[in-house]
């Protein structure tokens, strides 16, 4: 008995003096041990802490989970043989970048989970922490540490040295990788729902990214929308660990946030970089890592993309693309072409969609994929719209031999996300309409589904704003945005225009003829016109035809034509 007490006061001698924080949690997760170092780094007692449950006040993981947390799980597997990085969070609240050893003992009710942990700020020469006094709240200097003051998460700084650290350390190719996530369309939600409400969404973003703090050896803001994630592997596992957090954070996101009352669809665009061979150390594994970026939000977003050594002139590229839209848009090389819409019953048409084009200098006719993404981010869709807006009504006026409201035809045009997220498009509108007289039930304004969806609340309030000017407003490539038409509903729309994707499939796969037939029906029940995009043959517009669709385009009418080759030949009827 006397040989236990001496090797057990022997035990609490050594943890004492240990250099680093040790702590010890029983099976049901209470603390069972806390040495002296841990008062330092936590700002609580040893008294405090015993025999309370680590994950309520103590122990606290700034990213949702400590690694003490998972007393039921296999330590060695769980957390590997070596220092993990962790974020932890001080009494005070300031967030403790980590590293914890942690492992196991003993079975079933007699399992404790043990591990040492040190601060990483410390091991790097920063301030030594002071100890903790008694009882009361921390005397421990943990601010300007280099965490961002909103989301608390670790910041930029912190995080460039951390990677600098970890190239530093883990010279092998391969064994350091970054994942750089954008979120999708947030500028919309901050420039319609105002910068609050975008601060509580990155907030929200956070604590979910937190929630995954064990797959990554640091997570931290990096500015604006963007987070990062550092993957440190010395056996060369960094990338696949750098992907599987990316998928684990798509999936993280999928659920919808509730912000003040209202749900917010959000999704990230992520490019992961790795230290390969010729990459020569953190600011180029970071360009890197947002080139990658880049091409996923190209991919329409919602993407991960692994850097590859084209999409450094891709994102020069982009840079350029921006550029020189300025300049296309003061020195006219934008232009308009036009694609008829034509009544499926009497092959005649009634409208056009007018569709952006550049005349680059250099390149030639740039489609309108090439550049509209480009414009979209940089916040130049809304000069180019307004400009769209007014030549489209423009021309619509000049076309000869449509002076009389019914031989008018109507204009549609399309708007982006940005452009319905931001309510002076109202007034934009009643403007061009009061210039050219065009009357406002001859304007039609597509919006794309994923659009409508971005946002759902605050389009809501411009559509209806929209609606009482009188023009007549269409939801553009239905079916490419997982909603449903009773959750469109809502919306005060006038037609729906099946997505092109629907449409080629007409006559290849029966299912398809069944998805569009369901769609028209329900689009008729809802007093919707239905327009079928893309239509390339006779049998699409056969079938298009006997479902009953009302209106169609596509290039067995035309390609989209300048105007003067339009006038011609519209608005006779086309005959297919
Ligand atoms: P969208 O609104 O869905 O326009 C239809 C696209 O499909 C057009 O591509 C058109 O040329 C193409 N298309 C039409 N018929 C057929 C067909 O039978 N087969 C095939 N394969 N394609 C067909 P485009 O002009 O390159 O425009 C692409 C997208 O760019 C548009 O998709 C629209 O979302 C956007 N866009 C075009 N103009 C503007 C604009 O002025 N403002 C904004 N915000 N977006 C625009
Ligand atoms: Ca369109
Ligand atoms: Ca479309």
């Amino acid at each position: 008995m006397a040989e236990l007490t001496r090797w057990r006061d022997r035990c609490i001698r050594l943890i004492s003096a240990c250099p680093d924080a040790f702590l010890e949690v029983d099976a049901a997760g209470v603390i069972i041990e806390w040495n002296p170092r841990a008062e330092v780094l936590f700002g609580w007692s040893r008294d405090e802490v015993i025999g309370r449950p680590a994950g309520d006040t103590v122990l606290r993981a700034r990213l949702g989970r400590s690694p003490f947390d998972d007393a039921d799980g296999d330590h060695r597997d769980a957390w590997g043989d070596g220092w993990r990085r962790f974020q932890l969070e001080h009494r005070a609240g300031q967030t403790i970048d980590a590293e914890a050893m942690v492992f196991s003992t003993g079975y079933g009710a007699t399992r404790c989970v043990s591990g040492f942990v040190r601060c990483v700020e410390e091991l790097d020469g920063a301030k030594p922490l002071e100890p903790a006094t008694g009882t009361t709240a921390t005397t421990v200097e943990l601010s300007g540490l280099g965490t961002d003051p909103l989301t608390r998460l670790p910041d930029r700084r912190r995080f460039k040295d951390a990677l600098a650290r970890s190239l530093a350390e883990g010279a092998s190719p391969g064994s350091v990788a970054v994942a750089l996530l954008d979120l999708d369309r947030f500028k919309v939600i901050n420039n319609s729902m105002g910068h609050d409400h975008g601060d509580l969404v990155l907030v929200a973003v956070a604590d979910r990214l937190s929630g995954m703090a064990g797959h990554a050896d640091l997570i931290a803001r990096f500015g604006g929308d963007e987070f990062l994630a550092l993957f440190a592997d010395r056996h060369g596992y960094a990338h696949r660990r750098a992907l599987a957090f990316a998928e684990r954070a798509r999936a993280a996101l999928r659920e919808p946030f509730l912000i003040n009352g209202s749900e917010v669809f959000l999704s990230a665009s992520t490019g992961v970089a790795l230290n390969a061979f010729g990459v020569d150390g953190a600011p180029e594994l970071l360009a890197n890592a947002e080139a990658a970026m880049y091409r996923a939000k190209r991919r329409g977003g919602q993407a991960v993309e692994t850097f590859q050594e084209p999409m450094r002139i891709e994102s020069l590229d982009r840079m350029t693309t921006e550029h020189s839209l300025h300049r296309a848009l003061d020195q006219r090389e934008l232009t308009l072409h036009y694609q008829p819409v034509v009544e499926v019953g009497s092959s005649a048409a009634v409208g056009v969609e007018a569709l952006i084009r550049w005349r680059h200098p250099h390149q030639g006719l740039v489609p309108a994929n090439r550049f509209i993404p480009v414009a979209e981010e940089s916040g130049l869709i809304m000069p180019i719209g307004a400009w769209v807006l007014q030549e489209a009504c423009d021309q619509l006026r000049r076309w000869p031999g449509r002076k009389d409201r019914r031989s008018l035809g109507s204009m549609e045009v399309n708007l982006s996300a940005r452009q319905v997220a931001d309510k002076r498009i109202v007034a934009t509108v009643e403007e061009v309409l009061a210039r050219t007289g065009l009357p406002a039930e001859r304007l039609t304004l597509e919006i794309t589904e994923s659009a409508l969806m971005d946002d759902a609340g605050s389009s809501l309030e411009v559509l209806r704003a929209l609606k009482q000017v009188g023009v007549q407003l269409a939801i553009d490539d239905f079916g490419t945005g997982y909603s449903s038409l009773s959750y469109l509903q809502q919306f005060p729309v006038d037609m729906l225009k099946v997505d092109r994707s629907f449409i080629e499939q007409l006559g290849v796969r029966s299912e398809s003829e069944e998805i569009v037939s369901a769609i028209i029906g329900l689009a008729h029940a809802l007093g919707l016109r239905v327009v079928a995009e893309g239509v390339e043959t006779v049998g699409q517009l056969e079938i298009l035809r006997s479902l009953r669709c009302d209106l169609a385009q596509g290039f067995l009418f035309s390609v989209p034509r300048p105007a003067s080759e339009i006038a011609t030949s519209f608005p006779l009827p086309i005959s297919a």
